[in-house]
C-alpha cells in the first residue's frame, strides 16, 4: 500500500504537506480533514508509520487512542457540535484510503455540516 517513504501523512508529520494542526505531541498529530465531512472534522495519527489497525502494537493503539477524549473535547470547545462520530477505516473496502492509520473526528450539528 504505502510505506513512511511516500506517506501523505508521514509528509504531513514532518511538514513536507502543509496542513491545519489541531494538536501534537511526541506520540500523535491531529490535523484537519483537507474534505472535512462537517466543520471540524479532524484526523487523528501515530507519528510512527503503521498501515493499519492489524499492524498496529498495544502501545501505538494506547497512545492513538488515549488522545481522543481530550481532542474531541478541543473541537467540542471550538465548533459546539451536538455529538462527534469517532470512527477508524481499515482496508480499501471498508474505506480506508490513506494507508497510514487514523482515527476520523466528526463533529455533528443538528441537521448541518456546521459550515452554514
Ligand atoms: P480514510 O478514507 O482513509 O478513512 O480517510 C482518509 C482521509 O484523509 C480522507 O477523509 C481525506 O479527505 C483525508 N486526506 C487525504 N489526503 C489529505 C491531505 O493531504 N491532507 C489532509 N488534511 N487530509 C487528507
Ligand atoms: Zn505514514
Amino acid at each position: 500500500m504505502s510505506t513512511a517513504h511516500d506517506c501523505i501523512f508521514c509528509k504531513i508529520i514532518n511538514g513536507e504537506i502543509p496542513s491545519a494542526k489541531v494538536y501534537e505531541d511526541e506520540e500523535v498529530f491531529a490535523f484537519l480533514d483537507i474534505s472535512q465531512v462537517t466543520k471540524g472534522h479532524t484526523l487523528i495519527i501515530p507519528k510512527k508509520h503503521v498501515e493499519n489497525i492489524y499492524e498496529t502494537t498495544e502501545e501505538v493503539a494506547s497512545n492513538l487512542f488515549a488522545r481522543v477524549p481530550k481532542i474531541a473535547n478541543a473541537i467540542k470547545k471550538a465548533y459546539n457540535p451536538v455529538g462527534i462520530n469517532i470512527l477508524n477505516n481499515n482496508g480499501t473496502a471498508a474505506g480506508q484510503s490513506v494507508f497510514h492509520i487514523h482515527i476520523h473526528l466528526i463533529p455533528r450539528y443538528d441537521g448541518t455540516d456546521g459550515f452554514d
